[in-house]
């Protein structure tokens, strides 16, 4: 997809007090590992991720990444690795409980932009980008099985972290003091709570989440992204790999939301959020009987899972400042918001070039963090806000209030601009419209030879 049409002039080779920084960022997730390629693409050459889990394995379901992230994934060169997993996600179809069809909007290449939307496994992406990151700047810059238990500002706004790390059967306790911190240790951020100390809990809707994976005939999902649902539960499904073997089958990624209601265990466990929970598909598969959508039978996509596991819907209230001396948050750390709209993953791919791209840009790294906040706290405030009014997806209850039994022809009930006005306000609100997203890359840094 490259080139890029914005050429920027060269910067110097990012140094402090002498020698290349070193940059610590706590949390090996999208937003963490792509932080760490985007830094070493803007010529910083020490950067760590520590990461708690003890090795980068596959868990999670699927996501989309929008066509602004890709672009950013590109700039790394990391496409063609990417879309060997993954698949282009060219429709969005939303439909009302009742079967009929709401709207159907052309994603990626097909809605203008240069650079495709992908659906693809969590696991895919991660592994991708660890091992770029392990491939580029060497394998003892990814660090598994150590957790950021604290940090604490010294006087400079030098952040000095405590880590904790397990060597088989040895507990260890260390601290660094490293010349910047990077929080990207995801909603329950251990950076984040260092920082607003009595944030508590994130807060939780009352909806729980169920995701998961399956594996079916191609015919049987179709090809384009599925979102359904009534004024209570909705449901999302779309394939996410291209058909293979003898059976033509595809992965597909399914993710429910519902209210908990009264048979729902304590809030206070829910409000953990382990993204392990496993729970049986008879939990939930009984709410989505008779869900089918021009072919796409839910029911039938919920039999075939793997597994499934189950969720809050929990987000992160916005906050007004990220970013203390030299440590600041990116990904779910900074802005954890309710999943809709495709957004979860695809800002943390854009915090992440944008801190790049800041840090390389100005001497002082406080200052350099305090830049990349500027630029990027305000759009996804703006996100946080409208995912918690549905962002786009409030279609559906639109069309549920106006015609709760469903309806002959959608533009009876909704006016064809008053749908088209919804999506486009949407985009607007995260600067993702394809006239934006076309100019290229604001982050690119041209990196002097030596
Ligand atoms: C296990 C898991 C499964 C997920 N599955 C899905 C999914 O199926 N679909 C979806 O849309 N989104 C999923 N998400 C969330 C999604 O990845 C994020 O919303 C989005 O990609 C933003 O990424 P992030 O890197 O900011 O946060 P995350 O993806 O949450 O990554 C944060 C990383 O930090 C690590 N970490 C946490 N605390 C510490 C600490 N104290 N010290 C060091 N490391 C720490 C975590 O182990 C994790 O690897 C999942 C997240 C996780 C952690």
């Amino acid at each position: 997809m490259s080139p890029h049409p914005v050429s920027p002039a060269p910067v110097p080779a990012p140094s402090f007090h002498g020698q290349s920084p070193h940059i610590v960022i706590a949390g090996g997730g999208v937003a963490g590992l792509t932080a760490a390629l985007a830094l070493h693409a803007a010529g910083f050459e020490r950067v760590t991720v520590v990461e708690a889990a003890p090795a980068i394995r596959p868990v999670g379901a699927g996501l989309n990444l929008m066509p602004n992230a890709v672009r950013e994934l590109d700039a790394l060169g990391l496409l063609d690795a990417l879309e060997a997993g993954a698949l282009r996600t060219r429709e969005l179809r939303y439909y009302h409980r009742s079967g009929g069809l709401i709207a159907r909007e052309p994603r990626g290449l097909g809605a203008g932009y240069r650079w495709p939307q992908l659906s693809v496994h969590r696991g895919h992406l991660q592994q991708v980008l660890a091992g770029a990151v392990r491939a580029r700047l060497g394998p003892a810059a990814l660090v598994t099985g150590v957790r950021v238990s604290g940090v604490e500002l010294l006087p400079g706004g030098r952040p000095r972290l405590f880590l904790e790390h397990r060597d088989g059967a040895v507990r260890g306790r260390a601290s660094l003091e490293p010349d910047v911190l990077v929080g990207a240790d995801g909603i329950r951020s251990a950076v984040r709570a260092a920082l607003h100390p009595g944030e508590g809990c994130p807060p939780w809707n009352g909806m729980l989440v169920w995701r998961g994976v399956s594996r079916m005939p191609a015919r049987a999902v179709g090809s384009f992204m599925l979102i359904a649902g009534d004024d209570r539960q909705k449901a999302v499904v779309y394939p996410m790999g291209r058909p293979t073997g003898p059976g033509r089958e595809v992965l597909v990624n399914w993710a429910l939301a519902r209210p908990a209601g009264a048979a729902c265990a304590s809030a206070a466990e829910r409000l953990r959020g382990d993204w392990n929970r496993a729970v049986p598909v008879d939990t939930f598969l009984p709410f989505y009987d008779g869900w089918e959508f021009d072919g796409v039978s839910v029911p039938d996509v919920l039999r075939a899972a793997d597994s499934a596991h189950e969720y809050p819907m929990v987000d992160r209230d916005p906050l007004d400042r990220w970013s203390h001396g030299r440590t600041t948050l990116i990904g779910d750390a900074a802005h954890a918001m309710y999943p809709v709209g495709s957004n979860g993953a695809t800002q943390s791919v854009v915090d992440a070039r944008a801190l790049a791209h800041a840090l390389a840009h100005h001497a002082d790294p406080a200052e350099g963090l305090a830049a990349y906040e500027r630029e990027r706290r305000p759009v996804t405030t703006a996100l946080q806000q409208a995912n918690r009014e549905l962002g786009p997806e409030a279609v559906i209850g639109l069309a549920h209030a106006r015609a709760p039994h469903g309806f002959t022809d959608i533009h009876d009930v909704i006016p064809a601009e008053e749908l088209a006005a919804v999506a486009s306000r949407y985009a607007a609100t995260g600067a993702f419209d394809p006239r934006t997203v076309n100019l290229g890359s604001p982050y690119e840094v041209t990196v002097p030879t030596a």
